[in-house]
């Protein structure tokens, strides 16, 4: 099932990015893992997909143990900054970055090794109460703040829209994230030159890519519902 779902969801982001004319290659397909078993992201593997999202730092540390082969592992979750350490050296991305003290708490576990965090600014688009992420209006001067951090790059914006049965009702959101994007770089803030806009969902992946998007998560769409209750 995993291979046919690999099969459809390739031919969307192919059509998608053809009405966007855009290039396949500008968007990255980032299979969602969560909650799912080590020999579903095995198949996926066998697709020829490298790239995977999780939104907690155990599942993580667990799934990277098993699998050794080099993936692309993406922290797409809520972070909580006690859980940083577990990071460097696992995962390329860290999508959800809404807060200094989490921020300075990547640029302290980073350079204890050495290395540079890539990460993405968690927006809030649609202001849901339930959603983390900062408001648009915040973006600007969160990114000001911590553009100085030597061992954290800034490179885009992220954001969860909302749950919907109609994608065309994300396009403003989409829209909205890339025009953000955009003015923050018009600022040529020192340091900061984003190039990446991860937003897209199973439900809304398409419109996310007409809107922009270089990272689409999609879970659900490729392996199936989540079964949470068996945590
Ligand atoms: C679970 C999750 C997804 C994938 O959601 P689907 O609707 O299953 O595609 C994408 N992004 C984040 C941040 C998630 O937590």
């Amino acid at each position: 099932m995993i291979r046919e779902n690999l099969d459809f969801v390739e031919e969307n982001i192919r059509k998608a990015c053809e009405r966007a004319g855009r290039d396949r290659s500008e968007v990255t397909l980032i299979a969602v893992s969560k909650t799912k078993p080590v020999s579903d992201i095995r198949e996926a593997m066998a697709y020829g997909i490298k790239t995977f999202g999780e939104n907690k730092v155990q599942e993580i540390r667990d799934k990277t143990e098993e699998i050794t082969e080099p993936l692309n592992w993406h922290m797409i979750g809520h972070l909580q900054a006690n859980k940083v350490k577990y990071l460097p050296g696992k995962v390329c991305m860290i999508h959800s970055v809404d807060n200094v003290k989490l921020a300075d708490e990547i640029e302290k576990q980073f350079a204890k090794h050495d290395l540079v965090a890539d990460i993405l600014i968690e927006v809030n688009m649609a202001h849901e109460d339930t959603k983390f992420g900062l408001s648009p209006d915040e973006a600007l001067g969160f990114v000001r703040e911590i553009s100085d951090r030597e061992h954290i790059r800034i490179r885009g914006l992220m954001t969860i829209a909302p749950y919907t049965e109609d994608p065309e009702s994300n396009r403003v959101y989409f829209k909205g994230l890339r025009e953000l994007m955009n003015k923050i770089n018009a600022e040529n803030i020192p340091g900061v030159k984003m190039d990446t806009l991860s937003m897209g969902m199973t439900g809304d992946y398409q419109v996310a890519i007409e809107e922009g998007a270089t990272f689409v998560r999609v879970g659900t769409g490729i392996f199936g519902e989540r079964d949470y209750t068996k945590s």
